[in-house]
């Protein structure tokens, strides 16, 4: 069956790639969702994700808030502007999630599975237009991820997306689920109009994986990523191990590179561009690291204080060694930038100290 697409076209927000979603994996307490909508919106985030209802492999482990929760991402919207999305497994969620609009609805992995549930949300979704993303099924069959969206589709849900998430399996190694890339890959081929968000939250299952598997799906041109961050990400009450903060993933979204899947190596214009503004960046951060190295500069000439402070200078180089290291720059090289900037501060402090 062919799909019949549309641009997902979400108020605000230009189709470039990366789309970002990020929030947290459940919806805690009107506080948590604040405080972690509130720094994601300064950062630049527009699109807020929160799980109301929680599918538990067990029961007894925290199910979500429901409808209770549903006024905290009302508040996200009309304090930050940002949409807000959560997942939906029964037409009762749907009924929920319009009645307190949601802007994006996700239907998560265990209920992508199960064709019946899919055909009862297909149903309840009839009539209505809004964004729905079809996370992969559990178990890597890409038929069945297919079938969900054809179902969703056929009940006129045309601005239609797919999360990938990874697949289970029985023999865990590095990931929670395994990304096997080659089924969104073929998914892609099949349906070059279906965006495609990459979850590298629940893939990786692990904070330190989680921004090598964004620069992968960038690099196989996947358009967005939805990403679980939290205010407190160690007391999280589900998938605590694979939240971050969102701080960290500004950092993270920062490293990444984002290659135009037009671009050749004979055409490396983008590229170019992308490099040009780091520079430019490069430039003002350094100048204002020097605009304040000359107001210590003021401070040690008031207090007879030396140029030089030897600790502080090797606190300086240790610890922007280790951070170059941890993103794969080698340390000489860091030792060598930082050497640099430091010698030109303390000329223009010097110069400062000087100053008859
Ligand atoms: C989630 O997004 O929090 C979630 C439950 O994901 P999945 O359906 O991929 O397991
Ligand atoms: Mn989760």
């Amino acid at each position: 069956m062919e799909l019949n697409l549309q641009p997902l076209n979400l108020p605000g927000i230009e189709p470039v790639r990366p789309i970002v979603i990020a929030g947290p994996c459940s919806a805690e307490s009107e506080e948590q969702v604040m405080s972690t909508a509130k720094p994601l919106a300064d950062y630049g985030i527009k699109i807020f994700r929160a799980g109301v209802w929680k599918p538990r492999t067990k029961p007894g482990g925290f199910e979500g808030h429901g409808e209770k929760a549903l006024p905290w991402l009302q508040r996200v919207k009309k304090e930050t502007g940002m949409l807000i999305a959560t997942e939906v497994a029964t037409p009762q969620h749907v009924e929920l999630a319009m009645k307190y609009g949601i802007d994006i609805l996700w239907i998560g992995a265990r209920t992508t599975a199960n064709p019946f549930a899919v055909q009862e949300l297909a149903d309840s979704l009839r009539g209505i237009d809004v964004p729905v993303l079809v996370k992969n099924p559990v178990n890597p069959d890409l038929e069945l991820w297919v079938g969900a969206l054809e179902r969703i589709n056929s009940a006129g849900i045309t601005r239609l997306g797919v999360i990938h998430r990874g697949f289970s399996s029985y023999d865990k190694k590095i990931y929670r689920n395994l990304p096997m890339w080659q089924i969104p890959i073929e998914l892609r081929r099949r349906y070059p109009a279906l965006p495609i968000f990459c979850d590298p939250s629940h893939m990786g299952g692990r904070r330190d994986l989680i921004a090598p598997l964004c620069q992968q799906a960038m690099d196989l041109g996947a358009d967005g990523l939805i990403v679980e961050a939290h205010c407190d990400p160690d007391k999280a009450w589900s998938d605590a191990s694979q939240q971050i903060t969102p701080g960290v993933l500004d950092f993270i979204l920062q490293l990444l590179v984002i290659r135009d899947e037009t671009v050749t190596t004979e055409n490396i214009t983008g590229l170019r561009h992308q490099i040009d503004e780091i520079d430019n960046a490069l430039i003002e951060l350094l100048a204002k690291r020097m605009r304040i190295s000359r107001e210590i500069g003021q401070y040690k000439k008031e207090h007879d204080m030396t140029v030089l402070q030897t600790h502080r200078y090797a606190e300086i180089i240790e610890k922007r060694g280790v951070q170059g290291s941890l993103c794969g720059i080698d340390p000489s090289c860091t030792k060598q930038i930082f050497e640099s900037i430091h010698s030109e501060s303390v000329r223009q402090q010097m110069e400062i100290l000087n100053q008859k």
